[in-house]
């Protein structure tokens, strides 16, 4: 996921795995010695990891690597820019030796399906769907948070940023703060839930949709994300 220099000669890696969860470990002579860390530690990189732990101890050693997957395939500054933000919004929503193999796995499918195609932005929301699914945040979007009508629809629904949930307008009445999203944003956004990112890619949004549904997407994960994203402004830069 991310590794920073320690030392002369060492590196402080964070990685993602399937058994443990996310891990910090030292890489003891990665910075000069690139034999058993070759190619392995960039961001984005699958790889096997053999480590240590000691009990106590809040680093793992890391002895070696081997390479399993390359980022090469997300080279180019689009796909890099977008595979840089699904790594941080698991980064940040993933604490430290709590495994959830639902969400490497949402994350491996997706660089790889990445590598297949664009960043579609169906794609997008149904992997930020599954990852709040997957953290236990998965959002109530088809009936009001207090009287329980429907909301998919025509009619507007009204997101309550401090409830983190969706009221409907009789319910909403005399809180004009609330943020009013079109109910046929929540239906489609309902729809995409069941999708996998394979089908997501191929699924074409409306117009006002794209929009609606980015800037909901955007709402419901703010509270999890403690830090801004360094990679929106990789995106932002895209144009
Ligand atoms: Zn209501």
């Amino acid at each position: 996921m991310r590794s920073r220099p320690y030392g002369e000669s060492d590196k402080i890696v964070t990685f993602l795995s399937l058994d443990f969860g996310k891990l910090t470990g030292i890489a003891k002579g990665a910075k000069n010695s690139r034999r058993r860390f070759a190619n392995c530690l960039d961001p984005l990189t699958v790889v096997r990891v053999h480590f240590r732990t000691r009990l106590g101890a809040t680093l793992a050693f890391m002895e070696s690597c081997d390479l399993l997957v390359p980022p090469s395939a997300l080279a180019e500054p689009s796909k890099l820019a977008y595979g840089s933000y699904l790594l941080e919004l698991v980064d940040q929503l993933t604490d430290e030796a709590h495994p959830v193999p639902e969400v490497f796995n949402l994350l491996k499918d997706a660089l790889y399906e990445l590598g297949e195609g664009p960043a579609t932005a169906a794609f997008l929301r149904v992997f930020e769907l599954q990852l709040l699914r997957h953290s236990g945040y998965d959002p109530q979007l088809t009936t009001c948070s207090r009287c329980q009508r429907v909301l998919v629809g025509e009619q507007p629904a009204y997101y309550d940023p401090m409830q983190v949930s969706f009221v409907c307008g009789t319910c909403r009445q005399g809180r004009e703060s609330l943020i009013e999203f079109s109910g046929v944003t929540l239906a489609a956004l309902t729809e995409m839930k069941e999708l996998s990112l394979q089908q997501a890619r191929g699924k074409r949004l409306r117009a006002p949709v794209v929009g609606e549904a980015a800037q909901l997407l955007g709402y419901l994960m703010a509270p999890h994300l403690p830090r801004p994203l360094r990679s929106v402004k990789l995106i932002a830069a895209l144009g």
